[in-house]
């Protein structure tokens, strides 16, 4: 009896987080709206999914075909940290969305006004979340970025090398890699 009953608050914290998540996706889109003086058929609020698994805490994804936009939410991650997935990676997917919605794939996903955009938020502009992976054996990884669009993750033997002097360089753009972030401590 008790068992069932804890996994029926268990499933409603579950559905009470994924709804402040969809809260929040409103709340950001109608800041973006405010911030670029856009309607909401312009910019309507993107459809929230939360089928994202593996090290990603979230992602943004435009459908070339059907032009539909949605975001995903790693489900895992927004049980175990709700803070920093409600407070950091929903602005994070929403601003993806806003800054395709206004320049296309003119614009890079971590670019200048992705970067613009998250400082309009208030919200720290990091490419890479600073939450543990799932599972959570996996390796830490530091973030680091280059001219790509993407960033670059580098693992904690070849970090403390690029920390103390070496080099790493980006083999798709060959642009030396910056650290950005500090995964957590
Ligand atoms: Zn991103
Ligand atoms: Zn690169």
């Amino acid at each position: 009896m008790v068992e069932a009953r804890q996994q029926s608050l268990a499933l409603e914290s579950t559905d009470d987080l994924q709804a402040q998540a969809i809260q929040r996706t409103e709340y950001w889109t109608r800041r973006a709206r405010e911030i670029f003086e856009i309607s909401a058929r312009r910019l309507p609020v993107p459809d929230v999914r939360f089928d994202l698994r593996g090290r990603a805490a979230g992602q943004a994804v435009f459908a070339r075909r059907s032009k539909q936009i949605h975001v995903r939410i790693n489900a895992a991650l927004l049980a175990s940290h709700p803070q920093e997935m409600l407070d950091d990676t929903v602005p994070h997917e929403v601003a993806h969305v806003v800054i395709f919605k206004l320049y296309g794939r003119r614009a890079k996903p971590h670019g200048k006004e992705w970067k613009a955009l998250m400082r309009a938020f208030g919200v720290d502009p990091k490419p890479c979340h600073t939450l543990p992976a799932e599972p959570t054996r996996q390796l830490r990884r530091f973030c680091y970025e280059c001219a790509c669009d993407d960033p670059v993750e580098l693992t904690s033997i070849r970090h403390k090398r690029a920390q103390q002097g070496t080099d790493y360089v980006c083999r798709r753009c060959g642009e030396k890699l910056r650290f950005v972030a500090d995964p957590g401590q």
